[in-house]
């Protein structure tokens, strides 16, 4: 895995960060809280080391209790409402919403998680007519 540095910001431009590799992992996460505070079906998240991320700009958070195994931690951009990272506060590492990435092709899932708690349509997304632009 990498050690380059991961770059990334909010839609609006106030928030930026930097954070250092490796990427330990890349998963979507069908939970019910990832659909509420993505507003899609998922959320896109890779793992990075704690210690090597900074955040400029007035990124704001709030921790909830997902029901699924501890407290989760919710950072997000003040202005704009984009999503920044998650992560639960007693783990070393953050999990970067990969929206948020300067480079979204950093992101290659390999993982789905929280399955059991997917809107009913995704499971026969893969089915959907794809329109594709020219
Ligand atoms: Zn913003
Ligand atoms: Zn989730």
């Amino acid at each position: 895995m990498s050690m380059e540095l991961i770059t990334g910001g909010c839609a609006c431009g106030a928030v930026r960060y930097r954070a250092k590799g490796p990427i330990g992992f890349h998963i979507l996460c069908q939970c019910r809280f990832c659909q509420r505070f993505s507003g899609s079906v998922h959320s896109a998240l890779l793992g990075v080391p704690k210690a090597g991320l900074v955040i400029e700009g007035p990124a704001k958070g709030y921790s909830y209790d997902n029901g699924l195994g501890g407290i989760r931690l919710h950072v997000f951009c003040s202005i704009c409402g984009s999503g920044i990272h998650g992560g639960n506060p007693d783990e070393d590492f953050v999990t970067l919403i990969a929206s948020s990435l300067d480079d979204p092709s950093l992101f290659v899932p390999t993982e789905v998680i929280n399955r059991d708690e997917a809107v009913p349509w995704h499971r026969k997304a893969a089915r959907l007519i794809l329109h594709e632009m020219k």
